[in-house]
């Protein structure tokens, strides 16, 4: 249960005064429901309001607070025309100027021949100088609260920074004092403050500096979040390592036999892979290994021989893939394979209903279905296995963590083995796994061709048409994604639809479309006659970006790369090259380009290391935007920026493994406080793992 010291942080943000439902939903939308959500929206700039000069010096374009006496009002002559109130301090008049004024307020906040303290951007407008809606207009009592640096947080439409700030200042109001969780040695060593003096200092920059999040604040509420992120998992981790799992040891009678009908040999790291998941499944502890490796580096094969393993030693094993498309596709690949072993493979989506799915259930319980390949249909209620010992999820960057471990609980003491293509660099690896064992992939399978990779300005689209038209002559078969334009699918489908057309004029019916709001029949459909050489073209959007596997597919057109983050281009470029035939990816781009979408592009064109590019990726943008909503499956951080912050987590995590072997039930007193961060960072799910959770 939630400490209560944290209760008045967990109420709903329309309880403070002033905010109320509608302005609480916009909040609710730009930073989540709760007063603890506000602490996180850390300040993105400042108004300086410290610059008090005389009329007479104030420079124009800056913010000035300047005291003033209000001298006349006037009122224009008809609506269009501001109303103005002529102000002084001896040294010259300065004119506020006001649209669509409102006299009355006007009358009551600028009364003629007081003093007043005014706030704004100071402007020249012909020979008067002036403000236009000042921001603030204050008694000379409130100057000291006035002359100061503001915060400035990012906004949402229909919020104004005004209501926000109140929100923000009201909810650090409630902020009880927290006894400390981090090792108060490092903390000093750090030049840290207490954790609520950290918080009120970020929301009260001095300047723009105090913005950098390297800055003493920052990182200290940053290292608060990774530790609570690495203290998580670690116990989440422990409590899966303290089941116990079985021993699963095959004598290798049906992995040989398919190692003897695979077209090619493993490579060395395939080799080592599988040996350490040999050892582990061998092992009583239970297995929870990341198969890290990147794309066409041969997870799949790696995964059918690690499930053989379970069936030679009685049990059965699951794969769970996060699309149907990959899941009919690993049953292709997986299938035949497993079939020259004599072992039965089954798929379990959720298009398998009544008749068909029954048969697909009554085999799995009885056990005569060895190997099951499917969506998260397979962990149903209904879906009982006679004896699973080895689940595998593909792609797991798309399910979220709880996905993960609540497939752990269909079977006794079941082993787990996560794929993921996905170029992770190591340190955003250590915050969604970590320290989860990891083989990696390294060595790409013989074979595998470079892609050539072009950068070329949209407008030479004709030739790249007329290049691709030369290539599906010669045989080729060819991806053409168009990017997603909005968040709305329907927005979002409209570019693929067109060019769709666009093409089917110069190519008939060679050409086919594929986007996610197609029905997955469609979608299936279109899929099968790319694969089967139907068709030469598919106009696609990013639904090809995960492990869809043509090998045939040796051109990719990538319409607006600009678009696109790196790794997702690295993903997409994963498509092709596949095959035995050199591959070209065309990258289209439209002007203008940022800066940082040339240096993407260019790191695609110089490097097909996908490790290289994850580094890349997160020095240019910034972990936050890299973890973006698409890959729900990893930890968004609010405060943490780990290209910045990674020394930060590496301390995180070696402080959590620490603390959890002095105090593994976290029952000291700074074992309390660590339980209390842990509430604090809504990381109440890992608390459940301790024993009086
Ligand atoms: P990914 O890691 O992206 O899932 P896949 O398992 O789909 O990669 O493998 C990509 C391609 O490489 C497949 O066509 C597969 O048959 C082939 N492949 C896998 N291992 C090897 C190997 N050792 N030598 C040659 N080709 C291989
Ligand atoms: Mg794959």
């Amino acid at each position: 249960m939630r400490p209560e010291v944290l209760f008045s942080l967990f109420k709903p943000v329309t309880s403070l005064t002033g905010i109320g439902p509608r302005t609480g939903k916009l909040i609710e939308r730009l930073v989540g429901p709760n007063l603890v959500n506000l602490f996180w929206h850390l300040p993105s700039g400042v108004i300086d309001r410290r610059y008090a000069p005389s009329v007479a010096d104030a420079r124009p374009g800056v913010i000035a607070t300047m005291t003033l006496e209000v001298g006349k009002h006037k009122k224009p002559p008809n609506k269009r025309l501001p109303y103005k109130v002529y102000c002084s301090d001896g040294t010259g008049t300065l004119v506020l100027v006001f649209f669509h004024a409102h006299e009355d307020y006007l009358k009551k906040a600028l009364p003629e021949g007081k003093t007043r303290v005014i706030s704004g951007k100071v402007e020249v407008f012909g020979k008067e100088i002036q403000i236009t809606h000042p921001d603030h207009i204050g008694t000379v009592d409130e100057l000291d609260e006035l002359r100061k640096v503001e915060p400035v947080y990012p906004l949402t439409a229909g919020l104004t920074l005004k209501m926000l700030g109140k929100a923000v200042a009201a909810a650090l109001e409630e902020v009880p004092a927290l006894d400390e969780w981090a090792d108060p040695a490092f903390v000093g060593r750090q030049g840290w403050r207490p954790w609520l003096e950290a918080l009120l200092e970020a929301h009260a920059p001095d300047g723009e500096e105090a913005l950098d999040p390297s800055m003493p604040a920052r990182a200290r509420l940053a290292y608060d979040e990774l530790f609570a992120n690495q203290l998580a998992l670690a116990l989440v981790r422990r409590n899966m390592r303290r089941l116990r799992g079985r021993v699963i040891s095959g004598d290798g009678r049906l992995r040989n036999k398919v190692v003897a009908v695979l077209p090619f040999q493993l490579t060395a790291s395939q080799e080592t892979a599988l040996g350490e998941i040999a050892a582990d499944m061998a092992d009583e502890a239970r297995m929870l290994r990341l198969l890290h490796g990147d794309v066409g580096s041969g997870k799949t094969v790696v995964a059918l021989l690690a499930m053989l393993n379970a069936i030679e030693s009685g049990g059965q094993a699951v794969m769970m893939a996060p699309t149907e498309i990959l899941a009919r596709q690993h049953l292709a690949t997986i299938e035949p394979l497993a079939n020259a072993a004599g072992v039965t493979a089954a798929l379990l989506t959720g298009r398998e209903k009544g008749k068909s799915r029954k048969a697909i259930l009554v085999g799995l319980e009885s056990g005569d279905t060895k190997i099951v390949i499917g969506t998260h249909a397979l962990f149903q209620d209904d879906v009982a296995y006679n004896n699973l010992a080895l689940a595998v999820i593909d792609e797991q960057h798309r399910f979220g963590v709880h996905q993960r471990l609540s497939l752990a609980g269909k079977g006794r003491a079941v082993d787990v083995m996560v794929m993921t293509a996905t170029p992770i660099p190591r340190t955003l690896m250590l915050t969604a796994y970590g320290d989860m064992d990891v083989s990696r992939l390294l060595d790409k399978p013989a074979g595998h061709l470079p892609v050539d990779t072009r950068v070329l300005p949209i407008e030479r689209i004709g030739e790249v048409t007329t290049a691709l038209a030369r290539s599906v002559a010669g045989g080729a078969r060819a991806f053409w994604v168009c990017p997603l334009v909005a968040e709305s699918e329907a927005l979002d489908v409209a570019p693929a639809e067109d060019r769709h057309a666009a093409l089917k004029a110069r190519f008939g019916d060679r050409v086919s479309l594929v986007h996610g709001r197609m029905k997955e029949r469609e979608k299936d459909a279109a899929m099968a006659a790319f694969v089967g050489g139907d068709i030469d073209i598919l106009v696609a959007t990013t639904v090809i970006e995960v492990g869809v596997d043509v090998p045939e597919a040796s051109v990719m057109v990538v319409e607006h790369a600009e678009r696109f983050g790196l790794a997702q281009l690295h993903q997409l470029r994963g498509r092709i090259g596949r095959g035995d035939k050199p591959a070209t990816c065309l990258l289209l781009y439209a002007q203008p380009l940022t800066e940082t979408a040339r240096a993407r592009l260019k790191i695609l064109r110089q490097t097909d290391d996908g490790f290289q590019i994850a580094e890349e990726d997160l020095r240019l943008r910034g972990a936050g935007e890299l973890l973006g909503s698409r890959q729900s499956g990893l930890p968004e951080f609010h405060l943490a920026d780990l290209s910045v912050h990674s020394d930060l987590l590496a301390a995180a995590r070696d402080h959590a493994t620490l603390v959890l072997e002095r105090d593994p039930e976290l029952e000291s007193k700074c074992g309390q406080a660590i339980r209390t961060l842990l509430y604090l960072f809504e990381r109440d799910a890992a608390v459940r793992n301790l024993r009086s959770g």
